[in-house]
């Protein structure tokens, strides 16, 4: 496409130049044919004249020579003459011949009409009266059309050199005009192959340096609309590609438009060097490369980000299969400065024309279709309408989220984790909220997902860190041993620096490690299961306690946790709530608890709402509950009231 654009523009650039050239050869070819048409006519006066002068000195003068001028012409003399000029009029060599005295009245003429006297102010006649030769065109005879020259010439028939009078002779002039015009047009011919020659020199220049130019401007667009690295188009050209694709499928056809984006790219670049990130993203590139169509497009967007473009692809289905096999080729193992490792990729899926009429709004969806990717289960997801609505509210969130963290909004609410068994407080769990200046308090699933998109969660959860540990400092001073929970999301898991962050807060705020737990949802783990596995090792080791939230409802199986360093299982509400009625769930909770505890993991049970399901677990060996039975998330200072009611209520029932 771009290439055929170029040689449009080169021939377009050639043909101006040709045209540009050809105009002066054309002005400078009109100039000479003007000068030679000149010089024609001017050669054909200068014939006249040198055929006058020859008349006059080889037949009228000899004629007069001798002769008494004072009595005008004698016979003898017209005789000589006539018999000097008959035969030049008869041959057509000459119109007509006249001897003219210096008054103007005519001596002599070839014809015997002596009338038709010269007026003695006719320019030509003075000249020739005062010893010049004027020759120029007129008619050959008085209103005739046939064109002559005439010359006025003054006769010499004495060798004093004085003139007598003046001869006025009419010469043909076609005769004069076929030779001076077959002399200009060999000038003409010569002057045209001249230019010709020229103008293919100059054509040939033209070329020659166009094609130089176009060459240039190849090389710079080249250079203008790919990637360096990878030699794969850059956004430009994916864009401009998207764009004719779209245009293309206006008058049918459909096709998909797809992002990629590397997984945790960041973490090559920084444990490897940038020398490995490159060689990643090149293979990277070649992989994409090799497992598409040519028709296809592959481009690098910038950083870890491709795009493809896949003309045809219309149908939902295939194009999944098609970008699953592609993702899996993808996720072979490569070896980079002799480590072996194994990318893994999201893939945001839309179709073109129906999901957007612009290049903008499909590459919005892709990007909303793979954020979702990058959170879930499956690494290629298709852009569903609904997903991505929200997009807009996204951006502003973010914007609000920033400011919010530098006004200090955000507020931490706490739940109590009880002792089933003896109703005793053992610890808190933090739960953020968002004093929003307009919104009022929102819940963390109003901000948390946008927080985690935009990066936020990492000072978010640095925030709530800090806040937690140094409310737990309060609390201790109050003589309370709870210890305290923090939430953490998989962005927090996905880097090594975490476990140093977590660290220095803890130095900071002076609380030993084993006050502070952290929980993580099995989603969150799943998510980059061998990183995540490193960073909860790291911290099991540091002495900080980790929890599993939300258990159950993700992806790890209890086989899993026996590799992950985990100090507590919390059951997720989903299956508590249907406790003590239905057997499935009673069977489930029960299994997990004695598994759990034969892996030494004490297990809670989240959304504990009525007594009788704090019966039932009590009485199935489940450690701690938590849930608004006994508290909503609230200020600390609220739980001390809730321990004294919770405590009093285990004691009655351990009672009865
Ligand atoms: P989670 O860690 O599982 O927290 C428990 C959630 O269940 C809390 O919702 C709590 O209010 C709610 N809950 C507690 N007891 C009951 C009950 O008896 N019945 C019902 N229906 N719900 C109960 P919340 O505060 O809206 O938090 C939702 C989730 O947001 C949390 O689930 C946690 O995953 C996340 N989260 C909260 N704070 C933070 C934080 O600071 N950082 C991170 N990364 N995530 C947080
Ligand atoms: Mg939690
Ligand atoms: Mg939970």
């Amino acid at each position: 496409m771009a290439s055929r654009r170029r040689s449009r523009t080169g021939a377009r650039l050639f043909a101006v130049y040709a045209a540009a050239s050809l105009f002066p050869v054309i002005a400078l070819g009109a100039v000479l044919m003007r000068g030679y048409h000149d010089d024609g006519l001017r050669h054909a006066l200068d014939q006249g004249r040198a055929q006058a002068a020859v008349i006059e000195q080889m037949a009228i003068a000899p004629a007069l020579r001798g002769a008494d001028r004072s009595q005008g012409l004698s016979d003898g003399e017209r005789e000589r003459l006539r018999a000097a000029t008959d035969l030049a009029i008869f041959r057509g060599s000459v119109f007509r011949l006249r001897l003219l005295g210096f008054d103007g009245h005519v001596s002599f003429s070839d014809d015997g009409d002596a009338s038709g006297a010269v007026p003695v102010d006719d320019p030509a006649f003075r000249a020739a009266v005062h010893g010049a030769v004027d020759a120029r065109f007129a008619a050959s005879v008085p209103h005739s059309r046939a064109l002559a020259i005439r010359v006025l010439q003054p006769v010499v028939a004495e060798s004093n050199g004085r003139a007598i009078g003046v001869l006025e002779v009419y010469l043909p002039y076609d005769r004069i005009a076929a030779q001076v015009q077959a002399d200009t047009r060999s000038a003409i011919t010569r002057l045209a192959l001249g230019l010709l020659g020229l103008y293919a020199v100059l054509a040939a220049i033209s070329w020659w340096t166009t094609r130089s130019l176009r060459r240039h401007a190849a090389a710079n667009e080249h250079q203008a609309l790919h990637d360096p690295l990878t030699g794969l188009p850059n956004r430009e050209l994916f864009r401009r590609t998207a764009e004719d694709e779209l245009d293309r499928s206006r008058t049918g056809g459909r096709g998909a438009l797809v992002l990629v984006d590397l997984d945790h790219f960041k973490e090559v670049n920084d444990t490897l060097g940038h020398h490995a990130g490159d060689e990643l993203l090149c293979i990277v590139g070649d992989r994409l490369r090799e497992s598409l169509r040519t028709d296809d497009t592959v481009a690098r967007l910038g950083g870890d980000e491709f795009g493809l473009v896949l003309p045809g692809s219309g149908d939902r289905e295939e194009t999944v299969a098609l970008l699953t096999r592609v993702r899996q080729e993808l996720g072979q193992e490569v070896t980079l400065d002799g480590a072996t490792l194994s990318m893994e990729a999201s893939f945001g899926v839309c179709f073109y024309p129906e999901d957007a009429d612009s290049v903008e709004g499909l590459l919005q969806h892709a990007d909303a279709a793979m954020y979702h990717g990058k959170h879930g289960p499956t690494g290629v997801v298709v852009y569903e309408p609904a997903a991505s609505r929200p997009a807009m509210e996204a951006l502003v969130l973010q914007r609000e989220l920033r400011l919010a963290l530098d006004r200090d909004e955000f507020v931490l609410h706490y739940q109590p984790k009880l002792e089933l068994r003896t109703g005793r407080v053992a610890g808190l769990e933090a739960l953020v909220r968002w004093q929003h200046p307009t919104r009022g308090l929102l819940p963390p699933s109003e901000f948390l997902p946008v927080a985690e998109r935009c990066e936020l969660i990492e000072p978010l959860t640095g925030w709530v860190l800090a806040q937690a540990l140094a409310d737990s400092t309060a609390w201790t001073a109050h003589g309370h041993d709870w210890t305290v929970a923090v939430n953490v999301s998989a962005r927090n898991l996905s880097s090594m620096d975490f476990v140093d962050t977590v660290r220095g807060l803890l130095r900071r705020a002076d609380v030993p490690p084993d006050r502070l737990r952290l929980e993580v949802t099995e989603t969150a783990l799943a998510f980059d299961a061998d990183l995540a596995r490193q960073v909860v090792g790291a911290l099991a080791g540091h002495g900080i306690a980790m929890s599993i939230d939300d258990f159950g409802i993700g992806f790890t199986g209890l086989s899993q946790l026996r590799t992950l360093d985990v100090a507590e299982i919390k059951i997720d509400r989903s299956f508590i709530a249907g406790l003590p009625d239905s057997e499935q769930d009673r069977a489930i909770v029960r299994s997990v608890i004695d598994l759990a505890h034969m892996l030494g993991c004490i297990v809670t049970a989240e959304g504990v709402e009525s007594e009788a399901v704090a019966a039932w677990l009590r009485e199935a060996g489940c450690d701690h509950g938590q849930g608004y039975l006994w508290m909503r998330p609230s200020r600390w200072t609220d739980v001390v009231g809730v321990e004294r009611a919770a405590a009093l209520g285990a004691r009655t029932e351990a009672r009865s």
